[in-house]
């Protein structure tokens, strides 16, 4: 760490060490700005400690679980797969503690002052530590995050919320999810691939509310072959102990069968208590979140703010996109820039995963009427057909127009996370159904797929 104490005037004050804040921190240093960044708990935020780092490391054991298992249907001698969890969190734990130390090395690299401490804005210029040290400059950034929220529910105390999965060193046998969105779908797919019995209870009618529902209905499909119990139209309202574990109520009144944990997905809210944000003269909007503009400066101006505590999708690369734009212009003489939202790539590590960007036939149809054209591809993969799974892919492209723009292309199907990134580039620069089918294919890979629908 750098001994801050000697200085408390910089020309960037980041208040949050998450994806957004480090970003912010390193390209303003980079262009020469003198930065202090306070982050009281782990480097890296959510994203690193509590989110994509730690999921996406679960996701790909649970994806090692499910190749074992094809293995062995397939013919090879493969024991059955079963995970020790305490080795497997022992790696990941360990590669976590090497983005941690990649970052206090950078960090120091380029001189930024590190404080463990919370930050609280006392007027748009300064900003006091938990230790009362008062800093000053003349931009600020902040870049708090969120949290996962407890429902207001009798007996949520019971339960865990995606910070306790972390924690876990064991797969309950039985488990219920409560929630359809990102977290609770990427979970429910991860425990049940490594041996649990999911029940996932969802309120709605379906999975995964803002994506296209054709691609979340066929996800459901392959979550109840795998075994998954999605029950719709489930909602929860109390969680009591029992003496076999965990029971749950829904709507009706009636009691679930019990379950050894219980996990409430049930979204996140912006870090915004104790920021100090009236003393800036800083309002939240109706839902809690930082108001920004495209340029991500907040109402005062000197001050800004990126990620999730402000209501731009809630994605890591849009937040470090945001700082490092944002930093570019103040500090690196960068054009003001506003950063483009509409076309942003996403994926749920689902089991398969599913890659989306752009609209879904609904929002097209809903945006150009009958001036939609969708194309679908529903499959089987290879190496599911080989192995008799019942897993199907589905892919879908929504174009409008008469030259047939690509507005929305939604990916179901195992290496969609992988395939996503590429057709994103395409559909920044505005491609048509036309430049799809003009170019030729892999084969055989199930990418191919996006260049042969009719
Ligand atoms: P954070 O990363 O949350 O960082 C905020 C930091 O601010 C924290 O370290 C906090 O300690 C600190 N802080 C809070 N208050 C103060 C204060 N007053 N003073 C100083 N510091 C403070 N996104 C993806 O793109 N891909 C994924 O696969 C993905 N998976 C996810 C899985 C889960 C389970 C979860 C919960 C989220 C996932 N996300 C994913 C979302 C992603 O983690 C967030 O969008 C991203 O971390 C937001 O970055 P941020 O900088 O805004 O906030
Ligand atoms: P989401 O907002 O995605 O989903 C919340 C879910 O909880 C919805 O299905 C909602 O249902 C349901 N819900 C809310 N309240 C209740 C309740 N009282 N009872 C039952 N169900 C309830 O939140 P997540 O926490 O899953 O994810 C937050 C954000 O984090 C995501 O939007 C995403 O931006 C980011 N993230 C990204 C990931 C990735 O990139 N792979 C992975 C994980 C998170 P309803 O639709 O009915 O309101």
């Amino acid at each position: 760490m750098t001994d801050a104490s000697a200085h408390t005037d910089f020309d960037l004050i980041v208040i949050g060490g998450g994806s957004g804040g480090l970003a912010g921190a390193f390209r303003a240093a980079g262009h020469g700005a003198r930065v202090a960044l306070l982050e009281p708990g782990a480097l890296g935020g959510t994203c690193v400690n509590v989110g994509c780092v730690p999921k996406k490391a679960m996701w790909l054991a649970a994806e090692v679980a499910g190749k074992l298992r094809q293995a062995a249907v397939l013919g090879f001698e493969a024991s059955p797969a079963t995970l020790d969890w305490t080795t497997f969190v022992a790696h990941r734990e360990r590669y976590i503690e090497g983005i941690h130390a990649g970052y206090r090395r950078r960090l120091e690299a380029a001189g930024i002052a590190l404080m463990p401490t919370r930050g609280r804005l006392l007027d748009a210029h300064r900003v006091r530590t938990d230790d009362g040290l008062v800093l000053s400059a003349s931009h600020v950034l902040i870049a708090t995050g969120g949290h996962a929220v407890r429902p207001d529910l009798a007996g949520a105390e019971l339960a865990g919320l995606s910070d306790d999965f972390f924690a876990w060193r064991a797969a309950p046998e039985r488990v219920a999810i409560v929630g359809a969105g990102y977290v609770a779908v990427e979970l429910a797919g991860v425990l049940q691939a490594l041996g649990s019995h999911v029940s996932l209870r969802v309120r709605g009618r379906r999975l995964l509310e803002s994506f296209d529902a054709e691609i979340s209905d066929q996800l459901a499909e392959d979550y109840r072959q795998s075994g998954i119990d999605c029950r719709f139209a489930t909602a929860t309202t109390a969680i009591e102990r029992v003496d076999d574990g965990l029971r749950l109520r829904d709507g009706n009144g009636e009691w679930s069968e019990p379950v050894d944990a219980v996990l409430l997905a049930t979204g996140r809210r912006p870090n915004v208590q104790g920021l100090g944000l009236e003393a800036a003269g800083i309002a939240l909007d109706a839902d809690g979140f930082i108001p920004v503009d495209a340029f991500n400066g907040t109402a005062v101006e000197g001050v800004y703010a990126v990620g999730d505590v402000t209501p731009s999708p809630a994605l890591t690369p849009v937040a470090i996109a945001a700082a490092r734009r944002l930093m570019d212009r103040l500090f690196g003489g960068g054009p003001r820039k506003a950063l483009v939202l509409d076309d942003v790539p996403t994926v749920v590590f689902s089991h398969p995963p599913i890659g989306r960007i752009g609209l879904t036939e609904a929002q097209a149809r809903e945006a150009f009427g009958d001036d939609v054209h969708v194309l679908r591809a529903g499959f089987r993969p290879m190496l599911h057909a080989l192995a008799a799974s019942p897993q199907r892919s589905l892919f879908k492209i929504v174009c409008t127009g008469a030259d047939r723009r690509v507005v929305g292309l939604h990916l179901l199907g195992d290496a969609a996370d992988e395939m996503l990134q590429g057709f994103a580039v395409a559909m920044r620069r505005g491609i048509t159904l036309d430049d799809l089918h003009d170019t030729i294919a892999i084969h055989p890979t199930s990418a191919e797929e996006v260049v042969l629908m009719r």
